[in-house]
């Protein structure tokens, strides 16, 4: 069974998303395509990304 984890951009709600790499701690990193922020995202279980949901994703 497939579990999609949905990426979306914590400034703009966005969707359109494209992986920017990795960090130091090679944790993927994304980038919004239309505010062109970078964040990233840590799937976790999904009841935690449901938490996490609420501040959108952490920063760097
Ligand atoms: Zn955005």
């Amino acid at each position: 069974m497939h579990t999609q984890i949905t990426v979306y951009c914590p400034r703009c709600k966005g969707h359109n998303i494209k992986k920017n790499g990795f960090d130091d701690n090679q944790k993927q990193r994304y980038a919004c395509k239309d505010c062109t922020r970078r964040f990233i995202f840590m799937p976790i279980t999904r009841k935690q990304v449901k938490w996490l949901s609420l501040f959108g994703v952490s920063m760097i």
